[in-house]
């Protein structure tokens, strides 16, 4: 049985500053996900606060959101059959010194704060982040 799914991914501020926003979006298409809407957008940090809300209570929120605000972000939505979980997959570990290898975070994350990509934890969150990005 198909199982086709959306989920929202963030190239985050050091990838795309390290102009590498296209190397990574090839990575999605290499991996057969179908990059539906595409956009880069600059938060402000009171919209990374609302994007990150569930971890309002973590000590590293404040940076969290400082970082996420601080320039240019690709935001994507994806789909795929199980394409929340896959994405998780091909992003790795939150700490890329702790992700597989072959994944965007050891490929191309520099810490665990600036780890270059987001992607939704489940069907529902990608749900609400998809519609805090494209919901027009
Ligand atoms: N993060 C951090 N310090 C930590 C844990 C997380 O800076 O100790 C950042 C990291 O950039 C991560 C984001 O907070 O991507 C959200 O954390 P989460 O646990 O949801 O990890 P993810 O779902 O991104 O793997
Ligand atoms: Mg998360």
């Amino acid at each position: 049985m198909s199982n086709i799914e959306q989920t929202l991914s963030i190239i985050k501020p050091d990838a795309v500053e390290r102009n590498l926003s296209e190397e990574i979006k090839n990575e999605f298409n290499k991996n057969k996900f179908k990059i539906v809407k595409e956009k880069k957008v600059k938060l402000e940090k009171s919209d990374a606060e609302k994007f990150y809300q569930v971890h309002q209570s973590k000590p590293f929120y404040n940076d969290l959101c400082s970082y996420l605000s601080s320039g240019p972000i690709v935001v994507m939505i994806l789909e795929k059959e199980n394409a929340v979980l896959e994405n998780r997959k091909l992003m790795g570990a939150t700490d890329p010194s702790k992700a597989e290898k072959g994944t965007l975070r050891k490929k191309y994350g520099l810490s665990i704060d600036k780890n270059s990509v987001h992607g939704s934890d489940s069907v529902d969150n990608a749900k609400i982040e998809i519609d805090f990005f494209f919901n027009e």
